[in-house]
């Protein structure tokens, strides 16, 4: 036997091979991609085994053996159009035009005595290397839109299409042209082998293949697996882990339902949309009630009532398995494609090892979740603590000077009841009581801000006449308040409040500018805000605390507790009276001693009042005596 017949044999033998094995899989599961799959190399078996019948009987093909074998050569390409029809979406007319072509070229085979006429093998030459080229096309089409190892399923399919076409042609040419036939049947018949070997691993690849193909995305996936927990939020991982799924399977798509055991229903997101869903409905609530993975290859069929949703979402073929860590369901996780063949009945093993593993990371999420809860309850019960001990600390000053200046006043009013009252220590108690009554209210005040009550009734205010009279009230002989602002700016604001918020800004200034000095209050209106801005040439304050100073308690590293009184308050409810406006507030200050700038800025109803405009004042209000 010659390498040349060897190599023929050897061919036609895993032709046979490859038919037997698919044949096996399609009486297990005669879905139709298997049938589609049988028939195509059940019709290049049947070539081989004319060819090996004529051989041993030595005969010189007849008009019969001819006729029949070249028939079925010729539904070769009608069958992989069937395929590619299970494979994606082609126009319905292809399919059509080939089964024509098919009936044309075999009728023509039978009707007419070989040797064929010129132009018939021609068509029949163009016929195939057409749809075979056809074919190739629209799986390497495929293939582009796919991932993973349908990719390459569809890329091996692709191959084996351009391999058969070449077969063909070269068989043409050399019944065109027999002067060039001397190597070609060596190459056909490598070119052919090929092509069933690649036809082979793309349409029923053997289980080892299937996971080496799907290991890279596999692999892509639990290399990210370590992550997500620490993703922004669960439905960030819930995305993250339905894409890794899906492309380990090279499916289009996969969704995972979260089970929420207080409502009763599967929470899915559906194309972004959240949807609630009984435990039970569908095909992947199928999985999560029996606890046990689920394959359909026709979700339509096997789940009519919701026939609707499958074909809406592109889902024809379903794997689904139980999200569970134990005893406690999690979830489901289902993936679907919108052609059955994609999937195959061992996918199950790999969908149940990613919901397995897509438990892992919920529940590492949800530990992290339980984790920052006890934080954030810990951090609320020390800051509890501090709140408690700073306020008792600083209302005990006020209140122990208080005691004390009361028992002097009364010692002295026992011992000399005649005596005119002591002025002086009426004054410093009266003084200190006032410190203690606004500690209090600021006190009162934070719990309001954290309860968000601390705005209410909102009525048309004149914000320039507020900051007038603060300015006014203000004033001392240390410190001047110059009044930069437009005849007036009346806007629906709580007048106490921001009268609050005002005082707050021009006392603190003038505590911080020790030296006394200018402090400048601006009032502009910008568009739909109203802008204020109090400028002072104190203490200034340090880069790192100009974003703290608005968190309670906070005090500038800069601040002397004996030297300037205070809570670290003010503030902190100064940015909830305007945050409760929508508004915000911030600082700025070139450093230490080199004073501050503090920025409020308010919603303002509407465009700039012309008359305002056109009236701008700037009021210069001094220290009255
Ligand atoms: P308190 O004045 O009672 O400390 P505040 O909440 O009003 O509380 O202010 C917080 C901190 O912000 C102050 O301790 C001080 O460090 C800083 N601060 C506030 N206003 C000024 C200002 N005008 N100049 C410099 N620092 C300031």
């Amino acid at each position: 036997m010659s390498a040349y017949q060897l190599l023929q044999l050897m061919s036609q033998v895993l032709f046979v091979f490859i038919t037997l094995v698919v044949t096996f899989r399609t009486v297990r599961r005669p879905l139709k991609t298997n049938v589609d799959t049988v028939l195509l190399f059940a019709t290049i078996a049947l070539i081989v085994a004319i060819s090996w019948v004529d051989q041993v009987l030595g005969l010189n093909p007849g008009r019969v053996v001819s006729a029949a074998t070249s028939s079925l050569l010729m539904a070769l390409p009608y069958m992989l159009v069937r395929l590619v029809d299970d494979f994606t979406a082609p126009r319905r007319a292809i399919p059509r035009t080939a089964a024509v072509g098919l009936a044309a070229a075999v009728v023509s085979l039978w009707v007419l005595a070989p040797p064929y006429p010129g132009i018939l093998v021609l068509l029949c030459v163009l016929y195939f290397v057409g749809f075979t080229c056809y074919v190739a096309g629209a799986f390497v089409k495929a293939a582009r839109r796919s991932s993973g190892v349908t990719q390459r399923r569809m890329q091996a399919v692709a191959a084996g299409s351009l391999f058969l076409g070449t077969v063909i042609l070269l068989a043409g040419i050399s019944a065109a042209t027999p002067s060039l036939s001397n190597g070609e049947g060596v190459v056909m018949t490598i070119l052919g082998l090929l092509s069933g070997l690649f036809f082979f691993l793309g349409f029923a690849p053997p289980v080892w293949l299937r996971r080496a193909w799907q290991e890279p995305e596999v692999r892509a996936f639990l290399d990210r697996a370590a992550s997500l927990p620490r993703m922004p939020d669960r439905e960030a991982i819930v995305h993250e882990l339905e894409q890794g799924a899906a492309s380990s399977l090279g499916a289009s798509n996969a969704v995972i339902g979260l089970w929420d055991a207080e409502s009763g229903f599967m929470q899915y997101n559906l194309s972004r949309i959240p949807r609630e869903l009984l435990p039970d409905q569908m095909i992947a609530g199928r999985a999560f009630i029996t606890q046990e993975p689920v394959f359909s290859d026709n979700a339509e069929r096997d789940d009519p009532e919701h026939a609707e949703v499958y074909r809406r979402s592109g889902a024809r073929a379903i794997l689904a398995a139980p999200i569970s860590s134990g005893e406690k369901r999690l979830g489901v996780l289902a993936i679907y494609a919108a052609h059955s063949p994609i999937f195959a009945d061992d996918d199950l093993l790999l969908v149940s090892l990613l919901a397995n593993q897509a438990a892992v990371i919920l529940e590492s999420r949800a530990l992290i979740d339980e984790a920052a809860r006890v934080k954030a309850l810990e951090e609320a019960a020390r800051l509890k603590d501090d709140f408690l001990s700073a306020a008792a600390h600083d209302l005990k000053t006020p209140l122990t000077t208080m005691v004390a200046q009361a028992q002097l006043l009364e010692r002295r009013a026992r011992r000399n009841p005649t005596e005119p009252p002591n002025l002086e220590g009426i004054e410093a108690l009266v003084k200190e009581s006032l410190r203690l009554k606004r500690l209090v209210l600021e006190l009162l005040d934070v719990a309001r801000v954290e309860q968000g009550k601390l705005v209410n009734h909102r009525e048309p205010v004149d914000l320039v006449e507020l900051a007038r009279e603060a300015c006014a009230r203000h004033s001392t002989t240390l410190h001047r308040y110059m009044l930069d602002a437009p005849g007036r700016l009346v806007e629906k604001y709580d007048s106490m409040r921001i009268m609050q918020l005002i005082d707050n800004l021009l006392e603190n200034a003038a505590k911080y500018s020790p030296a006394g000095g200018d402090v400048c209050v601006r009032i502009r209106q910008d568009g739909a805000s109203a802008l204020l801005t109090v400028m002072d040439p104190g203490i200034g304050i340090p880069a790192a605390d100009l974003l703290l100073l608005f968190d309670r308690f906070h005090r500038g590293s800069n601040v002397d507790d004996r030297r300037f009184s205070g809570m670290g308050l003010g503030l902190f409810i100064c940015r909830g009276i305007v945050e409760q406006h929508g508004g915000s507030i911030w600082a700025t200050s070139t450093g230490i001693g080199q004073g501050s700038t503090f920025h409020v800025v308010l919603p303002a109803s509407g465009p700039i009042n012309l008359a305002s405009r056109q009236n701008p004042s700037s009021i210069d209000v001094e220290q009255t005596g």
